[in-house]
């Protein structure tokens, strides 16, 4: 059972009152913020806070640390498209791994894939993996799966120990780089991806904002640049609740069969009956698929140059 304390509502009332506000120094001068209907749990576990809140607009939103990672109402456009990127980009995905992802919205979206025959998840925190299965059932739906090995523990373990050349697809759905998911955006921690991954397999991780994280994008850009023989591309999709709005993922392959990120080669189709257990796709199509990788100049310039 989950045990929280509802009485200390911690980020509520800082900014506005009855609202929650997104503080972070990851963020200064700007704080985004959603009308709180109710606290529906808060709890500390041995990684990180915990706090699901209803919202007046968004649905239920999941907090950890006091940021914002998920909301009922615009979860959709990133789990289908960190999700889909990679696996419609290889032909006949069969072994996936998820490094992060507790929510079990990236499982669900996987799940689609018939190809697919084992998902492995690594995830650092069963909090995490416990109150989603409580508060948000449509997400946490992915767990369901038959082919879902969970495993609790730390991802930059995790893949250190894999067997090398085994994955096809690796989805890294972690948090922000302060707290627990500080390595996985570290140099060592791709090396790990790359041996993990088949040739010509691939990774896609959460990369930030283009408005607020240049200077992270540029790192993780000219690491993976150094580590993936492949092609190493950075697309974007749009996430309202996420701090301005956008977020990005590097996508990443491995030397072997070239991989071009920007033609899908393995396109899902929203109306077949292997989709309609899990709801439609709500976001992902092949056009925004190719489209998630056009860049405004300034991320261009940077971003190519690296
Ligand atoms: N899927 C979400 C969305 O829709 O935006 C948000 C991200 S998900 C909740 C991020 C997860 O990464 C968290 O559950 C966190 O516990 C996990 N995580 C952070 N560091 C980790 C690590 N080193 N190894 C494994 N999982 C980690």
């Amino acid at each position: 059972e989950l045990e929280g304390n509802k009485d200390q509502p911690d980020c509520i009332s800082s900014v506005i009152p009855g609202w929650f506000s997104e503080i972070s120094p990851m963020w200064p001068g700007e704080a985004h913020s959603l009308k709180v209907e109710k606290i529906l749990f808060q709890g500390k576990s041995d990684y990180q806070n915990v706090m699901v809140f209803q919202s007046s607009t968004y649905g239920k939103v999941l907090v950890l640390d006091g940021v914002i990672q998920l909301t009922e109402r615009d979860e959709c456009a990133y789990q289908e498209m960190i999700t889909h990127l990679p696996l419609c980009s290889i032909p006949n995905p069969k072994k996936v791994l998820v490094i992060g992802g507790g929510d079990g919205g990236v499982l669900r979206e996987i799940s689609r894939h018939s190809s697919v025959e084992q998902i492995d998840m690594c995830e650092i925190d069963k909090m995490v993996v416990n109150v989603s299965k409580q508060y948000f059932p449509d997400i946490a739906v992915g767990y369901e799966d038959p082919r879902v090995n969970l495993h609790i523990g730390d991802g930059v373990a995790f893949l250190k120990a894999a067997p090398a050349g085994s994955y096809d697809a690796i989805i890294v759905d972690s948090s922000d780089p302060i707290g627990p998911a500080q390595e996985l955006f570290e140099k060592p921690f791709f090396e790990s991806v790359s041996k993990a991954l088949r040739p010509g397999g691939v990774v896609c991780t959460q990369a930030e904002s283009i408005w607020l994280h240049m200077h992270i994008i540029e790192h993780i850009m000219a690491n993976c640049r150094q580590i993936f023989k492949g092609s190493v591309n950075y697309a974007w999709t749009t996430v309202p609740t996420y701090p301005s709005g956008v977020i990005g993922f590097m996508l990443c392959s491995t030397e072997g069969p070239p991989v071009d990120f920007k033609h899908p080669v393995n396109p899902i189709d929203a109306n077949d009956a292997y989709n309609k257990s899990k709801g439609p796709l709500k976001f992902y199509n092949s056009e925004i698929h190719t489209a998630a990788f056009c860049l405004p100049s300034f991320a261009k310039k940077v971003i190519e140059s690296k």
